[in-house]
């Protein structure tokens, strides 16, 4: 029998992906799932739309509230859109969460995911794809509540941020809703198996157990640490 005790910090998870992808429908289903997952809420200068929720999809504050709080060091990246909006991961909140041993997700756009990377190289990547880009403009008409020039830069975004999935450690397609989420959650099983994950094995001492053997002794299965 072996065992092992996994470090106790939380594990950092980047889930980026292409407009109306489905990364929110994803995201639900993994916090559904999954207890010890916790999603970090960005702050925004972007203007509600219609079905956002303050607190659940953003924290909405204006923009002169936005650079205070960009003064004051409470961000642990931002980034300014296309639309000229601000975006940004609140520093404070997300260190206690990982400390507390919660794993968490930050669903942010590509370059706020490579300047986490920077500050924490052990951040699990990944990206969403939508099944095409024909279902996108589907799931954009859809939703509704964005002019045909903002829409328009919306697709520049996303051709643009395909381009950029190289820097990314997983892609998942989400044609099948289903199908996506336990792709993720399979990302996320292997990284916990990774051996840097890992802060002690124990097995049993088997110099120890071979002599109790040919002694005719039972075996005693009290676990050891391995010599490191
Ligand atoms: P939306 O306006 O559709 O909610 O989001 C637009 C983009 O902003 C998405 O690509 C989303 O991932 C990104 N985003 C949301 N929150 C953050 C954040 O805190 N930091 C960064 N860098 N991007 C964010």
């Amino acid at each position: 029998m072996a065992s092992i005790k996994e470090k106790t910090r939380g594990q950092l998870i980047i889930i980026s992906g292409t407009t109306c992808a489905g990364k929110g429908t994803i995201i639900n289903k993994l916090l559904e799932k999954n207890p010890n997952l916790e999603l970090s809420i960005s702050y925004t200068s972007r203007p509600m739309r219609t079905g956002d929720i303050e607190g659940v999809d953003y924290y909405f504050i204006s923009q002169e509230e936005f650079e205070k709080k960009i003064d004051s060091g409470d961000f642990l990246e931002y980034a300014k859109s296309q639309y000229d909006c601000y975006y940004g991961t609140p520093k404070k909140e997300l260190e206690e969460k990982l400390a507390s041993g919660r794993d968490v997700i930050l669903e942010i756009n590509v370059e706020g995911a490579q300047n986490v990377k920077k500050m924490f190289p052990e951040t699990i990547l990944i990206f969403i794809l939508a099944p095409s880009m024909e279902e996108v403009k589907r799931r954009i008409k859809a939703r509704g509540g964005e002019n045909t020039e903002q829409i328009i830069k919306r697709f520049e975004n996303a051709y643009r941020e395909i381009n950029e999935i190289n820097k990314y450690n997983y892609v998942v397609v989400n044609d099948i809703v289903e199908e996506a989420v336990k792709k993720v959650e399979a990302i996320l099983i292997s990284e916990r198996c990774r051996v840097d994950r890992i802060e002690e094995i124990f097995v049993e001492n088997q110099e120890e157990i071979l002599h109790e053997f040919l002694m005719g002794k039972e075996f005693d299965n009290s676990i050891k640490p391995l010599d490191k």
